[in-house]
């Protein structure tokens, strides 16, 4: 019997089109033997002592904060990031693991006053958990995942996607090297429909955490609920950006871009829809013209670029799929490389599908509005609910519209989405269930009630 071709996958530096490595792509026999052993791991790893679990997460992060450097040159060859964001991203990854060092001692339960005994409440582990992670921010997506889940108490079965595994695999190695059990984190390079649908079928796996595509978080979902699976879903964005005619209009319109751009644009944060009250358009818009023609496209590398490339030729043809007449671009290099330049739709435009859909790339569709209630109904004219941004200086209303838009992450007069410290995550199809602050550590446990008899039964 001839043995099978080992499959293997060629990683592109996506700003030279260079080969980086060639990495095996995990087989259907290797992810269920691997989930094996996660599920053997987890037995003894559930009883280490909270302090020794404690202890373990905060090497774990010291470890991830002495190699910061070389994780960020990781990413900058793998993913084209600016040298600057990926420096974040790193960081970012380091905070969160250990942020949540802190946890296992504080998994507290509760006790709940009953009649006849003494009730009470354990958070629990669950088991194994299935991570499968994007391309667009591999690093600190990963840890939001991980980092609450082996907390916890959990085993973890991480998948990263099939271009962006480079910084997941030192990630594993790292964690090795701090102490952490083999089994108790694995990282499994792969294919979607093969490691991705084995982390949702296999019944030893517990709690897929999803992060990526709406239209494959709804088929991740659907294998879930077959199994009565624990399922939290990060998925796509199309944020508003909404700047009202009291806004400080500098800041809004030299802020704007980086708001879209930031990673080529391939963030599910993006805002990828500015609403601007009609009294201001004009001056907006030539501020934002501006502001766009002096972003910097290029090499990664160079500590002053902003925005690199997209991740591949294929997503680039796509990006480009909804791009007709661009009122304006800014620049790009030719190649190699997977460039594309930051795109201003025309002003308006609300009725084709590169308003409505989201194209995680550097394109942007611009529309006026009247009033905060038509700005409240056109953002929230879509299926989308992750972020956005309000500018305004009437503190009233950036209240009331942030109330009023159906998204999970909001900010005033800023750009912000994450904040290691602060829940996560989005409304309508964006996603289910939060990430990162406190609460996230709950979503990696079951409610355990015990009630223990005191009294003589009557
Ligand atoms: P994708 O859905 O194509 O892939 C995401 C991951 O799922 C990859 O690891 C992929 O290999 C895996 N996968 C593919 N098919 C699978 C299957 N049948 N079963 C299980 N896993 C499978 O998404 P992408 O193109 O890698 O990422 C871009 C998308 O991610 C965008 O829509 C973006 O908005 C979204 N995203 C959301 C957030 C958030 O927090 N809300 C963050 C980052 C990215």
């Amino acid at each position: 019997m001839s043995r099978a071709e080992p499959d293997l996958f060629e990683v592109v530096n996506p700003a030279t089109e260079e080969v980086i490595a060639t990495v095996p792509m995990t087989s259907l026999a290797e992810t269920d033997a691997a989930i094996d052993r996660a599920a053997a791991a987890f037995d003894s790893w559930r009883r280490v002592a909270p302090a020794d679990r404690a202890r373990l997460l905060r090497a774990f992060a010291a470890a991830v904060d002495a190699d910061r450097e070389h994780l960020a040159q990781l990413e900058v060859a793998n993913a084209g990031h600016t040298v600057g964001n990926a420096r974040w991203e790193a960081g970012n990854a380091r905070d969160v693991i250990e942020y949540y060092a802190a946890a296992p001692e504080r998994l507290f339960g509760r006790q709940i006053p009953v009649a006849g005994g003494v009730d009470l409440t354990f958070q629990e582990p669950l088991g194994v958990v299935g991570i499968i992670v994007p391309w667009n921010f591999p690093m600190p997506i990963a840890a939001w995942g991980f980092a609450p889940a082996l907390a916890a108490g959990n085993t973890v079965v991480l998948k990263p996607a099939e271009l962006t595994p480079m910084t997941a695999l030192r990630l594993a190695e790292l964690a090795r090297q701090a102490g952490l059990p083999e089994d108790v984190f694995q990282v499994l390079p792969g294919r979607g429909p093969v490691v991705g649908e084995r982390f949702v079928t296999h019944p030893a796996v517990r709690k897929v955490v999803f992060t990526g595509s709406t239209a494959v978080g709804k088929a991740v979902a659907a294998g879930c609920a077959a199994q009565v699976k624990q399922v939290t879903l990060e998925l796509g964005g199309k944020s508003a950006n909404i700047v009202f005619a009291d806004a400080d209009l500098d800041k809004a319109a030299a802020s704007a871009p980086g708001a879209v751009f930031d990673n080529a644009g391939q963030d599910c944060c993006a805002r990828s829809r500015i609403l601007v009250q009609a009294s201001v358009l004009d001056e907006f818009m030539a501020r934002f013209e501006t502001a766009v023609r002096a972003v910097r496209v290029g090499d990664p590398t160079d500590e002053k670029t902003e925005m690199g490339p997209l991740i591949s030729a294929a997503h680039r043809a796509r990006v480009a799929s909804y791009v007709n007449e661009p009122a304006f671009t800014g620049s790009c290099p030719d190649g190699p490389g997977f460039w594309y330049p930051p795109t201003v739709l025309t002003p308006g435009r609300t009725d084709d599908r590169a308003f409505t859909e989201e194209i995680f790339g550097p394109v942007v569709s611009v529309v006026p509005f009247r009033d905060e209630a038509d700005a409240l109904r056109i953002a929230n004219a879509t299926k989308y609910g992750l972020s956005g941004s309000i500018w305004t200086r009437d503190i009233g209303r950036a209240l009331r519209v942030a109330r009023g838009v159906e998204a999970g992450n909001l900010s005033v007069n800023s750009h912000s989405s994450v904040r290691y410290s602060t829940p996560f995550g989005g409304f309508k199809q964006s996603g289910l269930g939060r990430e990162l602050g406190p609460d996230a550590l709950n979503a990696f446990t079951e409610t355990k009630n015990v009630f223990i008899a005191t009294e003589e039964q009557s």
